[in-house]
């Protein structure tokens, strides 16, 4: 099937409410626009020279998510442009995305990389580390970064109800943020999780973004 049919059969699947980031990574421009014809606005990439590149090629009303793991010295690179940073999983990297993001007087959204699954591989925030960094003096003086929730993969198992119980643990982390540190900030709203293996479970747990690639694209070969 070509990319439009499968991209319109992933929304068929979604809630109004759920934002549908087409990922995008490692495929070339032309199937970018056949999505993009086909009204797609939100394209995730996880890689800064990609994600870059990509922009430069393409129409000007995509907005670019990084999705990746991002390094504190490739900050500058998307600054400029990126519509939103998922992956956030320290401190340090936050000030940069701050900074380079006041150079461009922007400011720009970004979601807490919570680690949730229970393989050692995956990049993240425990839930302390997650409360400790958006508690800290260093964080409530970044006036360039806007905070828009969660975001976390859950362990690539056939077991769904692992997989059920990981994204509810992201659930109950992003609540207990928004019902404390967040509790007055109404753009904490965002829980990005779920991609092509098990955004159908993420959705009936609440997701409010998922990220495909795959099952729009087809199968990726690095
Ligand atoms: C590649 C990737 C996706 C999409 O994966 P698919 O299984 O192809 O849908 C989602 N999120 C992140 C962070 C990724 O790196």
């Amino acid at each position: 099937m070509g990319v439009v049919e499968n991209l319109n059969n992933v929304r068929k699947h979604l809630p109004a409410s759920v934002t549908l980031v087409a990922v995008s990574k490692t495929k070339p421009d032309g199937m970018i626009l056949e999505a993009y014809q086909a009204g797609q606005r939100d394209f995730g990439e996880n890689k800064v020279q990609d994600l870059a590149a990509k922009k430069e090629r393409l129409p000007g009303d995509i907005r670019w998510h990084m999705i990746g793991h991002l390094q504190s010295n490739k900050v500058k690179y998307i600054a400029p442009f990126v519509h939103m940073i998922h992956g956030v999983d320290s401190l340090k990297l936050l000030g940069v995305i701050n900074t380079e993001a006041q150079k461009h007087h922007r400011v720009i959204d970004c979601l807490l990389q919570v680690r949730i699954a229970e393989e050692e591989t995956k990049f993240g925030l425990t839930r302390d580390e997650a409360f400790d960094m958006v508690r800290s003096d260093h964080f409530m003086g970044m006036t360039h970064v806007r905070l828009r929730g969660v975001m976390g993969m859950a362990t690539y198992t056939e077991n769904r109800e692992q997989i059920r119980a990981e994204f509810q643990r992201l659930n109950r982390i992003f609540d207990e943020l928004k019902a404390s540190v967040f509790a007055r900030e109404n753009h904490f709203d965002q829980r990005s999780y779920g991609m092509s293996g098990d955004y159908l479970l993420a959705v009936e747990e609440g997701s409010s973004m998922v990220r495909i690639g795959s099952l729009i694209f087809g199968l990726r070969n690095y």
